[in-house]
């Protein structure tokens, strides 16, 4: 904590998605840190995105306060019962192994689904109002050693002693850290993913599919497209979908429709969902993710969750890799007293999470190859083979040592301290051009 003297550090975070206001929470607890949240829309509204929350989701909010994880369980929809164990459920649907569940994922007891915006509800109300502005949209960043600007599209400016972007997929905090014209900037979609899908009551879908799977998170697989179905709302409502890759785009980058007739041999279950789906696709997207940023910061700038590394939605880790960026930053901002302090914090975050979360987008791309049959190390004629990648990478994912996670940062932090006090290396951050040689994830096998 800050001496009486010592003035506040002022944190701008741009965007009030989970991340933003996952830390917004965390330091609303700092008496040291000034922190205000801008964030673009007027008030958030259901985009359809059904959230099942991994074990190392829950971990990190709990890191943050056990305030924030009891948030998630006040809006959350219990999958079964509270003692029961519960799972997404990866079944083959198609080929000879139909029938076959190849993993059961994220399994645990009293497991819980939630919509995107039931969470961001939750979350807002542990951010005092008076730290967080809507209708607040970021168009330009400029910064220096000392001060950092913002200015918005309704022309207003803001300024802080540092800026955190969490504006999503296509964040201009990431444009201003890489530059608008390095190969990862902009979002992706090399696999050509579309993703239909359509979002009923759950009285409506217990009438056109198995009620089961109103009830828990299956996954269906096949080669033309995945099928998977999440309860929402304490189960009043389904999101449902079927998810293509290779989708043949028109020119002005239109899907094809959706057409059932081209799932006849996969399950029975899966057919339904995909004839429910194709009535009404109007809450469709095509999917697309990050390729590799070589860093995560520049100066007093640094970006954090999907706006640092979007990932496919394929391995439900997304908003789970938020919220770990968002627990490490926590962390290492409960330590920074000083603004002097903030780029080895930035350099300690960036070293800490870079690595593990670009190994989550490459996981959440194979993850897709997988569900489409489409990936030769693990084929869907060997469903052994198939259960050993899923076990494997769930342990990646849901069982991470997360306590290790912020040792680690705190000992990047620690010697990103050391290098400046000493005068060995300013810490800067690395060039955001020179790919090579960075510390790149470990590759997936
Ligand atoms: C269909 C689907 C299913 C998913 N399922 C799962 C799952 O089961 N489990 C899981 O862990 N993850 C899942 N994910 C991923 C998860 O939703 C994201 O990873 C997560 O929402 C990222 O949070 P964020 O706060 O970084 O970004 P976002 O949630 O995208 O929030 C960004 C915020 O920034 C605001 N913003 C954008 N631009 C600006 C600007 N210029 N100025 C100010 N504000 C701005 C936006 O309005 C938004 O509120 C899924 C994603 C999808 C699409």
């Amino acid at each position: 904590m800050g001496s009486q003297e010592q003035p506040k550090i002022k944190i701008a975070i741009v965007g009030g998605g989970i991340a933003g206001l996952a830390l917004g929470a965390g330091l609303a607890k700092k008496p040291h840190v000034d922190f205000h949240i801008y964030e673009s829309v007027p008030e958030y509204k259901d985009v359809g995105a059904g959230l099942a929350l991994h074990m190392n989701a829950i971990k990190a909010m709990t890191l943050i306060g056990p305030e924030v994880r009891q948030a998630y369980f006040d809006k959350a929809l219990e999958m079964g019962e509270e003692d029961q164990e519960m799972s997404t459920e990866v079944i083959l649907a198609q080929g000879p192994h139909q029938g076959t569940m190849v993993a059961e994922l994220g399994k645990a007891k009293g497991r819980k689904t939630v919509s995107r915006a039931d969470l961001l509800d939750g979350l807002l109300e542990l951010v005092p109002k008076r730290c967080i502005t809507f209708g607040k949209r970021l168009d330009k960043i400029e910064s220096n050693d000392t001060i950092s600007t913002i200015t918005f599209r309704d022309g207003s400016t803001a300024q802080a002693d540092c800026i955190l972007g969490s504006d999503g997929i296509h964040s201009t905090t990431r444009r201003y850290i890489l530059g608008p014209d390095h190969p990862a900037t902009e979002p992706v979609n090399h696999e050509g993913w579309q993703i239909y899908r359509t979002m009923v009551s759950a009285e409506y879908a217990r009438e056109h599919i198995n009620p089961k799977w109103t009830q828990t998170v299956p996954i269906l697989l096949g080669p033309r497209g995945h099928v998977n179905c999440i309860p929402l709302n304490k189960g009043t409502r389904l999101s449902a979908g079927v998810a293509v890759r290779g989708a043949k785009f028109a020119e002005g980058g239109q899907a094809p429709d959706l057409d059932p007739e081209l799932y006849k041999d996969y399950s029975e279950d899966a057919q339904k969902i995909v004839r429910m789906v194709a009535k009404d696709t109007s809450a469709s997207w095509t999917a697309a993710d990050h390729d590799h940023a070589p860093v995560y910061y520049r100066g007093r700038v640094a970006m954090f969750g999907d706006a640092a590394h979007a990932s496919m939605p394929f391995a439900g880790n997304g908003a789970a890799q938020a919220l770990e960026d968002a627990a490490v930053l926590d962390l290492l901002f409960g330590k920074t007293t000083d603004v002097n302090q903030i780029e080895a914090a930035f350099d300690a975050y960036d070293r800490a999470r870079r690595p593990r979360s670009q190994a989550v987008v490459d996981l959440a791309r194979k993850f897709g190859r997988v569900y489409a049959y489409a990936e030769p190390s693990v084929p869907a004629e060997d469903p052994v083979k198939m259960k050993q990648f899923f076990g494997g990478m769930a342990a990646m994912t849901n069982n991470f040592d997360l306590g290790k996670q912020d040792e680690d940062a705190l000992g990047f932090y620690e010697e990103a301290l050391g290098k400046k006090s000493t005068g060995v290396g300013e810490v800067k951050g690395p060039d955001v051009g020179k790919v090579e040689g960075q510390k790149l994830p470990p590759p997936l096998t």
